[in-house]
């Protein structure tokens, strides 16, 4: 019997990582909401859509085509057919990706979009809000922290060119983001009521993949 898996926490904190390999692990499809919320963004800096026109952020965002292809290699984004996944991990959409996901019409949208990905269950999505919000009823949920220092860290490792960026820098933006994201009146990231929390500063992925595919088992 499949069942669907909500992982939040703020950036950085691995889910991506992790949601993969647990989705891997048991067969299921990984859905990272966080990806949609980057294609928006970068669909609207390319037309030159700034978020305070949030009308017609909305109606550019419903006529979207937004596609997640899973791949050897991770996740792939489409918008209207195109690739997009190399470009949505840039400075330029970290830095506006949070006020684009303040838009309360866009996360309806895009939460509705979610939800119909979800409706077969087998599902591990992740991202801020889907364990109160898109996914109330998922049967596992988990709210994944790490210090600001180790996500940074991590962050850093990961980039395979550091376009020229800095730990402290990393650590700088991080901080800011969890500010913007949890300072929100819509869907602020939040921990659910029922969901079990992990602190995994100081676990290695083995080790959070193995405890999250346990508490399937269970
Ligand atoms: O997870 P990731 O860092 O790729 O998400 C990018 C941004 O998208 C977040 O900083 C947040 O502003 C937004 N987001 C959101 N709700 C989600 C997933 C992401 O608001 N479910």
């Amino acid at each position: 019997l499949k069942i669907n898996i909500a992982i939040d926490g703020p950036a950085g904190a691995g889910k991506s990582t992790i949601a993969r390999m647990v989705a891997k692990e048991l067969s299921y499809i990984y859905v990272d909401t966080g990806s949609m919320y980057r294609a928006v963004t970068w669909y609207m800096l390319k037309h030159n859509i700034s978020p305070e026109f949030s009308d017609l952020v909305l109606q550019h965002a419903q006529k979207m085509v937004i596609q997640l292809i899973p791949g050897a290699d991770g996740q792939k984004v489409l918008v209207d057919g195109q690739d997009v996944s190399p470009f949505i991990r840039s400075q330029e959409v970290n830095g506006m990706v949070s006020f684009y996901a303040q838009i309360e019409g866009l996360r309806k949208h895009l939460v509705a979009l979610q939800q119909e990905m979800a409706a077969r269950k087998g599902v591990v999505m992740d991202g801020r809000d889907i364990g109160t919000t898109v996914l109330p009823d998922a049967e596992l949920k988990i709210f994944m922290t790490a210090s600001v220092k180790e996500r940074a860290l991590r962050r850093f490792k990961e980039l395979s060119d550091a376009q020229g960026l800095t730990l402290e820098q990393l650590e700088k933006d991080i901080a800011e983001r969890d500010r913007l994201d949890e300072g929100r009146e819509v869907s602020p990231l939040r921990c659910a009521d029922d969901a079990i929390v992990l602190d995994t500063t100081h676990m290695d992925i083995p080790q959070v993949v193995e405890t999250i595919v346990s508490y399937c088992r269970t």
